[in-house]
């Protein structure tokens, strides 16, 4: 068995795995492949109404939002935001706070003018800015609620007092937001939704327009809203897996759950990351994310140990970023506590072998 801490595509439950590949061979009793179906097909136009209500009752998400699935990724978002809500000549506002967030400025430059409010890139994004104004004339504030390769997280939303946007790739559906804090929400699903090639966003509907630019028709909300996410093929099977997740997150009791469970499986961590001699957290210990747990060791020697030692004990996608070095427990909903004990059993069994 091993435990997946990789940081996406992520791991999912097993009962999701179960499910999603007997639906290859034969789904819902239609005597075809889920890869096959058509997407206009009933039982799938079903699987894409109840993804939605699915997200809207997990999520809390009110009357005046729609629930879109898109492809692309998060990367096409850092696009279609500033296309469909910066005008021309206009000016948008980002907090930068890692590789992610910084990409999605670059983007937002191509269209119009912004301002980066904050960075916290001259310590290699091992913090979140605070105190920083946002200007009050700007079309919208961005930012990216949790940093997946540096181990931040943002968990209340900055008072900005114009629309926000948030990319919540790395933590969506792991802990209870307010969907109506957000003007628009957007989340790779293959971080802590379901597989990769498809992207939920989450918009207020008087957005739609809101740039005044001639959007192409693929990427502009409200084509895709009015569509019901069936604008053109959509990613049919990275859809019903999301399903299949969201169904199971909701069995468990939904998200304010799960963020327990995700509170206790970060605290495990990162209390042996702080007792244990030969390991240091890199991240500011007031802005650690539950989603993405960063640490280093001493020596790139003792680095290369572990990690074989990690290997042998069955962990897997625990090596850092190359821009941050170290080891990175990607710790999503999926993961579960006896996975975060392993690693911490590990880090004890090194210590151990090593004084
Ligand atoms: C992974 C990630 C992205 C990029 O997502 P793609 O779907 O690969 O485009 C963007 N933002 C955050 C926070 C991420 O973790």
């Amino acid at each position: 068995m091993k435990h997946n801490f990789g940081a996406g595509p992520c791991i999912l439950p097993k009962e999701v795995f179960q499910e999603a590949s007997q639906a290859v061979i034969e789904f819902n009793n239609t005597g075809l492949s889920i890869l096959e179906i058509s997407h206009r097909s009933k039982e799938f136009e079903q699987v894409v109404i109840e993804a939605e209500a699915l997200v809207r009752e997990l999520l809390h998400v009110p009357e005046n939002y729609s629930v879109l699935f898109l492809q692309g990724g998060a990367s096409q978002q850092f696009a279609m935001v500033p296309m469909n809500l910066l005008p021309e000549g206009g000016k948008a506002a980002y907090l930068d706070t890692g590789v992610w967030a910084s990409k999605a400025a670059k983007e937002a430059s191509k269209l119009g003018n912004v301002e980066i409010v904050a960075s916290s890139s001259d310590k290699n994004y091992t913090y979140i800015p605070q105190g920083f104004s946002v200007p009050s004339d700007a079309a919208y504030f961005h930012f990216t609620s949790n940093n997946t390769i540096y181990g931040t997280e943002i968990f209340e939303k900055p008072a900005v007092g114009i629309p926000t946007v948030v990319d919540m790739s790395s933590d969506i559906l792991s802990r209870v937001i307010n969907v109506a804090d957000y003007d628009l929400i957007y989340a790779g699903a293959q971080k802590n939704m379901g597989p990769a090639g498809v992207t939920l966003v989450i918009v207020k509907n008087e957005l739609f327009g809101k740039s005044g630019r001639t959007v192409p028709t693929i990427f502009d909300y409200q084509a895709h809203a009015k569509a019901g996410s069936m604008y053109n093929t959509p990613p049919v099977y990275s859809i019903y897996v999301s399903m299949l997740n969201l169904r199971w997150l909701k069995a468990k009791g939904g998200v304010e759950v799960i963020e327990q469970e995700n509170i206790i499986k970060a605290r495990t961590l990162y209390d042996e990351i702080d007792r244990n001699p030969f390991f240091k957290g890199t991240a500011n210990v007031e802005d650690r994310s539950r989603m993405n747990i960063t640490f280093v060791m001493d020596t790139p020697e003792q680095e290369a140990a572990f990690l074989n030692l990690a290997k042998e004990r069955g962990l897997v996608g625990i090596k850092g970023h190359r821009s941050v070095g170290g080891f990175r427990a990607s710790v999503y909903n999926a993961l579960t506590i006896s996975s975060i004990n392993a690693l911490v059993d590990t880090m004890r069994e090194f210590e151990e072998k090593t004084k």
